[in-house]
């Protein structure tokens, strides 16, 4: 089986699009979605809509999702994320609205191999950046590999006989390839679509392969000019455009 996977869209629908452009459905089987498809960007119910017809095989929320939707108060977001959230509220359709708030919460079981969650498999709304989150997630994992996003920044976390190995994925590979072993865990952030915070700008997704037992993290260019206008025209805060092109 292999999994496309998708995290952190953020109403990006240059970078949405860019990605589904090169992936095409002869390169994967199912699609696996970690949530945070709306919030930031000037393009929500587009990118509900991509994502609704795709048909995930799995899709779980963020905290963006809950927040856009209605179920939760931006009380715990930045000044800058609390505008983003109303100005995504203001203008989601009832549907879109509707679909995002009926969205499940993660930890989510995949398959025997793979589970998925948006911030942690212990708490869908935490940040898992650390070794102590890391070993905390990793103890709380039901599966070999667990599928998580929410900070935006690819990231490989495994346990190695020292201890947890954190791998931030520099360099220039494109995919970057992580072996699952036959034992033991894996933690793989894949990074963020819409809005990545590795400053590397370029879109990031994942493939998942269960024969072969690998992740395949790739980055996509995308039209950063056209979303950042776009996010200028809506009257959206221009730090969101900004950071698009840093990938901050
Ligand atoms: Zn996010």
């Amino acid at each position: 089986m292999r999994y496309f996977v998708l995290s952190d869209i953020h109403a990006n629908l240059e970078a949405l699009d860019a990605v589904l452009a090169v992936v095409e459905p002869s390169l994967y089987d199912r699609i696996v979605c970690l949530g945070d498809l709306v919030g930031y960007g000037a393009n929500p119910n587009e990118v509900v809509d991509r994502i609704r017809a795709l048909e995930p095989a799995v899709i779980i929320r963020g905290n963006h999702d809950k927040v856009a939707s209605g179920l939760e108060t931006a009380k715990d977001f930045n000044p800058i994320a609390r505008l983003a959230a109303r100005w995504t509220r203001d203008h989601l359709t009832p549907h879109n609205q509707t679909y995002l708030a009926e969205l499940p919460p993660g930890p989510r079981l995949v398959d025997d191999l793979v589970e998925v969650c948006h911030g942690t498999p212990y708490d869908e709304d935490a940040y898992l950046f650390g070794e102590d989150d890391g070993l905390l997630a990793l103890a709380t994992a039901r599966r070999p590999l667990c599928l998580f996003g929410h900070t935006h920044v690819p990231l490989v976390l495994r346990m190695a006989p020292g201890g947890l190995s954190l791998d931030h994925l520099g360099g220039d590979d494109n995919p970057h390839t992580v072996s699952l072993e036959s034992d033991g865990r894996c933690l793989v952030n894949p990074g963020s679509v819409g809005q990545p915070r590795d400053g590397d700008p370029r879109a990031a997704y994942a493939i998942v392969d269960t024969e072969t037992r690998t992740v395949a993290l790739f980055r996509q260019q995308y039209r950063i000019d056209e979303a950042q206008r776009k996010i200028f025209t809506a009257g959206l805060p221009a730090v969101l455009a900004q950071r698009l092109g840093v990938g901050r």
